[in-house]
């Protein structure tokens, strides 16, 4: 169907690449230890509201949630606003790790194949992630 979203990753290297026209929206998911950095995540949160108020933030997850392997927090933002957000979380993001992953419609290769770490990268829950978006 014309309305499908492009396949997840190219097959081959000599495929037609991926249209970043795909991406719908982004997430930062920023990841904290509840017992020792949760304080510089309320930090880096209080400053993202206050700079991006367009940014949607997420509930606080003091707990692993879905594919993520600890505690964090979601932003949630649109393409326009990539250009300013994930630069501001680059220089200020106090030393937590921060996953960066477009919404294409196909969430395992989006958190998996196409995300981008701020910081290290940590593993996460693959089995957990559907392909594609509603199944
Ligand atoms: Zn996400």
């Amino acid at each position: 169907m014309p309305d499908d979203p492009p396949g997840p990753v190219p097959e081959t290297a000599t495929d037609a690449p991926l249209d970043p026209g795909a991406i719908t929206g982004w997430h930062a998911h920023v990841y904290y230890d509840p017992a020792a950095t949760r304080d510089r995540a309320a930090l880096l949160r209080e400053r993202i509201v206050a700079r991006f108020p367009e940014a949607v933030p997420g509930r606080w997850h003091d707990a692993p949630v879905g594919p993520h392997p600890t505690a964090m927090y979601q932003l949630t933002f649109t393409p326009a606003l990539f250009p300013r957000i994930v630069p501001f979380l680059a220089l200020n993001r106090q030393g937590l790790t921060v996953l960066v992953h477009p919404e294409t419609g196909w969430p395992r290769a989006d958190h998996l194949m196409h995300a981008l770490w701020l910081g290290a990268v940590l593993p996460l829950k693959a089995e957990v992630l559907p392909e594609q978006a509603g199944t």
